[in-house]
């Protein structure tokens, strides 16, 4: 009946070309043969539970039978099948369990691979591996909670302390009255007395509610600061945090993400009164990257799917993927997500270094708020285009695609809109001249590589010297693309970045996907992204 088969049974890495090729090149070749393992396993029944668990989104139950409290979420056995399998492979913690060169790439890859499976669950698992760089400003806290926070062992049920080993962190910063603002929290954090803090107030939007514990943000006698607020206390009671809502969202559906209230909750102060900001900044690059990774994964689902129907569908006497305007839209998606990929496991690899290299700090603080900006904008375009490789089964649930095109707007939305992360890119220019030049150095590499590319980054000191707040979108591109291109130069296939530097660094580039220069190469680049199977 000319419907091709569904994608499924293969291996999501080995037929991943360029996260491969990434893994190995950003320091992780090490844990290549645990990635292909998983790839492979995420290639089989997984694939089914994603779908199921956004078919049966979570439900709210705020109280039991008799009328008292119990602000618990419900959700499908599959959420729980797959974020049991991300915490099994410690993609909440890995790195911070097992330090070792290479450790945040491993992770990038494996993250990217479930992200391709199911995206809700890396919510959960982004904000657990995100909240230990935070905690650890106040070695006490580090001490009692890090130890469950990267435990590999998943546990849903809340428990108390001494009956759970495992914990999963959530983040609850914003509310009702300002998001991207968080200065305009009125969360009150009374001090109790004895070191703790009681904490009211409401909180707008809370991920994953069924969480152990939450990174917090509450106005202090001395300002905005940081709290982690359990959920149950040590005497096993509950704390007073109750689940009010829970929101109808566009995407996103098997995970939950509520409005919370908190009734005197209480809560640790995280590092100083009145550095909330600065310190769960440190939690927010983390999470971003994951927005990266996520984005890159969301991506590579869509070349799959897209370059998988076009090979097997059969229109006007030929497949729709061998015709050359097809060809043409194919080809311009594997660029945007082999861009992605290759982003996303760079940025991985300054985490990895950072610690240990100054100029790699540095670069992860710009490269971050760059690549957020950019790879999350570029990927609801590339699920659209992909969508409609799929003809009118793009639009039908049962085709994978709706969901993808329905999840990617958030990775630009949350830890900081768009926007946000443009003039956090500005701030960075203005105060952090050392991480500009880190950046440069780093899309310098690629330097006589392509002439496109020289011209761009010839030009770039001044673009960047005339930055201003209503230019910043254009400003941030053009620095995300040229460190795309420098990438792509260095490690990809010439046909790619060829392509990649004609249609995204020339003045007459097309605005739509699939207005590449027309040409022999589109196929290879093609058939580089076609899943094997
Ligand atoms: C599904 C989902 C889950 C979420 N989960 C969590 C969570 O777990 N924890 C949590 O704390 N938050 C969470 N959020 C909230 C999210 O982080 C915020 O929605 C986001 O930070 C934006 O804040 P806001 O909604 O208040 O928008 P606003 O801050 O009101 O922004 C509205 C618009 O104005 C723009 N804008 C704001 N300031 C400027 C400026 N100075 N210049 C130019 N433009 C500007 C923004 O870019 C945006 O486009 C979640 C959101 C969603 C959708």
């Amino acid at each position: 009946m000319n419907q091709p088969r569904r994608l499924e049974g293969h291996n999501l890495l080995e037929s991943d070309r360029p996260l491969l090729e990434a893994l190995r090149r950003e320091g992780a070749a090490w844990a290549e043969q645990g990635a292909l393992e998983f790839g492979a396993l995420l290639g089989g029944e997984p694939l089914r539970w994603g779908a199921e668990a956004n078919r049966h989104p979570p439900v709210l139950v705020t109280l039991d039978r008799s009328g008292q409290r119990l602000d618990e979420v419900e959700f499908h056995p599959s959420w729980h099948r797959l974020l049991g399998l991300g915490v099994e492979h410690g993609l909440h913690a890995e790195p911070w369990r097992k330090p070792r060169a290479g450790a945040h790439v491993a992770r990038a890859a494996l993250f990217t691979l479930l992200g391709q499976v199911e995206a809700g669950v890396g919510c959960p698992l982004s904000m657990t591996y995100a909240a230990v760089p935070a905690l650890r400003v106040s070695h006490e806290l580090a001490d009692e909670w890090e130890p469950r926070l990267t435990v590999r062992g998943y546990e849903p049920r809340l428990l108390p302390e001494t009956e759970k080993a495992s914990a999963l962190c959530g983040m609850a910063m914003t509310e009702r009255q300002g998001g991207s603002d968080v200065r305009a929290n009125t969360t009150v954090a009374r001090p109790a007395g004895d070191g703790s803090y009681e904490l009211t107030g409401s909180k707008w939007f809370c991920s994953a509610p069924m969480s152990d514990v939450f990174l917090v943000l509450a106005q202090a006698p001395a300002g905005l600061s940081c709290f982690l607020l359990p959920r149950v206390l040590p005497d096993g009671s509950r704390n007073a945090v109750r689940l009010v809502r829970l929101k109808d969202k566009l995407g996103n559906r098997s995970n939950a993400s509520a409005e919370l209230e908190l009734e005197g909750a209480l809560a640790q102060i995280v590092g100083e009164e009145g550095r909330g900001v600065r310190t769960i900044i440190e939690m927010v690059n983390h999470t971003r990257l994951d927005c990266v990774l996520g984005t890159a994964a969301l991506m590579r689902t869509a070349v799959s799917e897209a370059t998988h129907y076009a090979a097997h569908r059969v229109a006007f006497g030929r497949p729709v993927g061998e015709q050359p305007l097809m060809l043409n839209v194919l080809a311009d998606l594997c660029l945007e997500s082999e861009a992605a990929t290759v982003t996303a496991l760079r940025l991985a690899r300054a985490y990895d270094e950072a610690p240990v290299d100054p100029a790699q700090a540095v670069f992860r603080r710009l490269a971050t708020a760059v690549s957020k900006y950019w790879v999350c904008k570029r990927g609801s375009a590339v699920t659209a285009e992909a969508l409609e490789c799929l003809g009118g089964n793009g639009y039908v649930e049962d085709f994978g695609l709706a969901r993808l095109h329905r999840e990617s707007p958030l990775n630009s939305i949350w830890e900081g809109t768009g926007n946000v992360n443009c003039l956090d890119v500005l701030r960075a220019l203005d105060r952090e001249p050392e991480s500009v030049e880190a950046f440069l150095a780093e899309v310098e590499l690629a330097a006589g590589g392509d002439p496109r590319l020289d011209r761009a980054i010839a030009a770039l000191p001044e673009q960047l010297a005339s930055a201003e707040e209503g230019g910043a979108r254009r400003l941030v591109e053009r620095m995300a693309l040229s460190f795309q291109a420098s990438l792509l130069v260095r490690h990809a296939p010439s046909a790619v970045a060829d392509a990649f530097c004609a249609s995204r660094l020339e003045r007459d580039a097309g605005l739509a996907l699939g207005t590449l220069p027309p040409g022999p190469e589109l196929a290879a680049i093609v058939e580089r992204h076609r899943p094997l199977a």
